[in-house]
């Protein structure tokens, strides 16, 4: 599979899976652009690093997603855009009758409105080379609930149905779009509930993750940033020009249950 000569831009790629997105999606040879809200030494510093190693151009571009103006400025500076990974999240557990109002207001917006400004921004260059993907990082929360995490749950069920009126909206034009559904991997994001939880339930840090966090996941492993990338690559290939507007779930059974 080779990306060689297309660009692709992946928000929220300093840590996590939109990092291991953007090394994957340089590995096929893809130019990246990567994405956080800092303009940090070590943020250009990771993007020189993949470049390096890949051989593919790769930049940082500083954009808040939670600012419209700036979801559709990160695509503008970049000039060109084949591929887009809306991946920028974050996450708040409360129960929804004490869920503090700006924690719910920046969900929404960093975690489903940038996809929408992003998408709107990218959509018009893509179709200008008849070509595009377009990969929402969703989560098994965009197909099933969970308690006290009501704006997570809303935002990500949000991005499932922007995924299928993108898809609708680009169909045989040589662009997809389609989300993916992580369970638990074991990123920062994740790795900041878990000394809440076991706060919560009175457990070790191994009792949290395997009888509370895996205990939605039957295979009881997590999910990888790596598997994560190779499958957005694979969103990218020939071989899924027909896979459009739906969910892939990389979740380790969650969802069947
Ligand atoms: P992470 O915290 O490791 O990474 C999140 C990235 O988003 C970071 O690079 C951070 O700097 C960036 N970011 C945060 N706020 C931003 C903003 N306002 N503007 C620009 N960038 C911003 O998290 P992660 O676990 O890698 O999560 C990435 C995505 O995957 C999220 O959308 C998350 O909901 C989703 N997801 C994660 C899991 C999991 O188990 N980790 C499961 C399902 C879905």
């Amino acid at each position: 599979m080779s990306l060689n000569g297309k660009t692709a831009i992946i928000t929220g790629s300093t840590s996590g899976i939109g990092l291991g997105i953007a090394r994957e999606l340089a590995r096929a040879g893809a130019d990246v652009v990567l994405n956080s809200f800092t303009d940090k030494d070590e943020d250009h510093a990771l993007a020189r690093e993949i470049g390096e190693e890949f051989g593919v151009s790769a930049r940082y571009i500083k954009a808040d997603m939670s600012k419209a103006a700036e979801c559709r400025a990160l695509i503008e500076q970049a000039g060109a855009c084949d591929i887009l990974v809306n991946n920028a999240g974050i996450q708040h557990v409360s129960p929804i009758d004490e869920f503090p109002t700006e924690k719910w207001d920046a969900i929404i917006a960093i975690n489903l409105t940038s996809a929408f400004h992003t998408t709107a921004a990218a959509l018009p260059l893509m179709r200008n080379k008849g070509w595009g993907r377009v990969v929402n990082i969703a989560s098994a929360h965009g197909l099933t609930a969970s308690p006290y995490k009501s704006a997570y749950v809303a935002a990500k069920h949000g991005v499932v149905g922007l995924s299928k009126t993108t898809a609708l909206e680009t169909a045989g034009q040589g662009i997809t779009c389609n989300a993916i559904c992580p369970g638990y991997v074991l990123t920062p994001l994740v790795e900041a509930q878990i000394p809440d939880t076991m706060k919560k339930y009175d457990m070790g840090r191994e009792e949290v993750i395997e009888k509370v966090m895996l205990e939605r996941q039957p295979s009881r492993e997590f999910a990888t940033v790596e598997q994560l990338g190779s499958t957005t690559v694979f969103l990218c290939s020939d071989a899924a020009a027909q896979i459009t507007g739906t969910t892939i779930s990389v979740d380790g059974g969650w969802t069947a249950m």
